[in-house]
């Protein structure tokens, strides 16, 4: 991968933690930041769109683009295959913009490695009857599969060791504050800030 000015941000969470509503918050009020649109094997949800939501594919398509090589990571998730596009990460992060992953801890691991300066986030529910209590409301599963996403939380929450920054989504507002804090710092920090004020520092050491 060529040398990117932007910094790619890797996002998860269990489901129900208030990732997605949470990102896009953040991208309204963040200005040149991005979220990359993942392709997926899992059927569209009423409301979804095509290259909005997902690129949504077939199996064999999706297939094919591991082979070709297309993916800067991509994992089996709740029986549905999920992949980042290598060069529209590349392409965001070339032109200066940050850029967002909403991915799970496997997908994590893998862009940890090929990307070690990735900077990693995991967002976390105060507690399971929070989290329990955000499923049901959300109305759109049966209690059996509450149960199961109870314990897919727990396997997921359970590499929260694996990333840079934890952000407790108790109280909305506030967690979406920390993680404009975490960008905000980082394009503070010397080597960002080197990288965008060349010119006026150089100004400023000339005679
Ligand atoms: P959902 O189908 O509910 O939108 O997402 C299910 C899970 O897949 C979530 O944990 C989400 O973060 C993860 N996911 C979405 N896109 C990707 C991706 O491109 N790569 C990986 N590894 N996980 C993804």
């Amino acid at each position: 991968m060529t040398q990117a000015t932007g910094t790619l941000y890797i996002v998860s969470a269990p489901s129900g933690a208030g990732k997605t509503s949470l990102v896009k918050a953040l991208i309204d009020q963040l200005e040149s930041l991005k979220v990359s649109v993942s392709h997926t094997t899992r059927s569209m949800r009423p409301g979804e769109l095509d290259g909005v939501n997902y690129h949504f594919v077939s199996r064999d398509v999706f297939v094919e683009q591991i082979k070709q090589g297309d993916f800067l990571e991509h994992a089996e998730v709740f029986g549905n295959l999920y992949g980042t596009s290598q060069s529209a990460v590349e392409k965001t992060l070339a032109e200066g913009h940050d850029m967002i992953l909403e991915i799970d801890w496997q997908g994590a691991q893998q862009v940890r490695h090929a990307l070690p300066q990735a900077r990693s986030i995991f967002i976390l529910p105060p507690s399971r009857e929070a989290l329990r209590e955000r499923l049901t409301n959300r109305g759109t599963d049966d209690y059996g599969v509450i149960d199961k996403r109870m314990s897919q939380a727990r396997d997921e929450i359970s590499h929260y060791v694996e990333y840079d920054f934890l952000v407790i989504n108790d109280d909305f507002n506030t967690a979406l504050d920390d993680l404009k804090s975490i960008l905000r710092s980082h394009r503070l920090s010397q080597a960002c800030q080197q990288d965008r004020y060349q010119g006026m520092l150089a100004a400023l050491l000339s005679d």
